[in-house]
């Protein structure tokens, strides 16, 4: 029998906290018999060790996903980043297989159920604005960078925003692209090649602009007109459950 998950925030199944449990007992103990995931992410470890720790009566028995912690469930939805590896090679996708798994789009809905919950976590909050970051890391990179490096600081950041203070964190540039975009691209001559809006990350943007000039390099190379376009903040918010923030993003419309 074909099943049919509430991945749809508009499904009014969404929220319901039976139903997300029973879907995620279902998922994780196909999960569980499968495996293939394990590489991918912290996620799927931290599944399988409470899998293994007390759902199975013994090695190769039939798993008991009733029996998993709430704290481990929402340990393995923290660690999902909802990068889609898992969805790209799960063969039992919806419209695919009958058993319609999209393990991203079930820590998803794991998020935003915590969110509503809880609420958004001051980390999620400071991490799901990279513009305003990406725009202070950048005029101040310097002593941003600085600070970053700096122990103390570092701890103090980890007390704040839960940001672990051994995780390293990538350098903010002194110059964003967008701000170097327009002196940097060459109009193609005569009529181009093609046509392409490049999506900066904010990544790209505030942390290493190199590989958009990198990139403008090579288009003007090959006649290319390129437009820049910059898109991310809705998905970081997404990502950290803040449905209502990504909503009010334009670029998520
Ligand atoms: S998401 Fe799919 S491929 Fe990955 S472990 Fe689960 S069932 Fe297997
Ligand atoms: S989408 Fe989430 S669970 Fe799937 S591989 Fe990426 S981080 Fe892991």
């Amino acid at each position: 029998m074909r099943n049919n998950p509430a991945y749809d925030p508009t499904d009014p199944r969404y929220f319901d906290e039976t139903d997300l449990r029973s879907e995620v007992e279902r998922v994780f103990s196909l999960c569980a018999d499968c495996r293939m995931c394990v590489k991918f992410c912290g996620s799927f470890p931290k599944m399988f060790d409470a899998v293994d720790s007390y759902c199975t009566d013994e090695k190769y028995t039939e798993v008991d996903a009733k029996k998993l912690k709430p704290q481990d469930v929402n340990q393995v939805v923290d660690l999902c980043f909802q990068c889609k590896l898992c969805y790209i090679k799960c063969p039992y996708t919806p419209g695919d297989h009958d058993w319609s798994i999209d393990f991203p789009r079930l820590m998803a809905r794991g998020k935003a159920q915590q969110v509503k919950q809880k609420g958004v976590s001051r980390g999620d909050k400071f991490l799901g604005n990279p513009d305003w970051v990406g725009k202070i890391g950048t005029l101040t990179s310097p002593l941003a960078n600085w600070a970053n490096e700096s122990r103390l600081h570092r701890r103090f950041m980890q007390t704040l925003l839960g940001i672990h203070k051994d995780k390293k964190l990538p350098p903010f540039a002194s110059k964003t692209l967008a701000s170097q975009f327009s002196s940097l691209r060459k109009e193609p001559q005569g009529e181009p090649t093609a046509k392409i809006a490049f999506f900066s990350t904010c990544y790209i943007n505030y942390n290493q602009p190199e590989l958009g000039t990198d990139t403008l390099e090579v288009m003007a190379h090959n006649n290319v007109r390129t437009l820049l376009r910059h898109a991310s903040l809705a998905q970081r918010r997404h990502g950290c459950g803040n449905r209502g923030g990504a909503a009010e993003c334009d670029e998520f419309t």
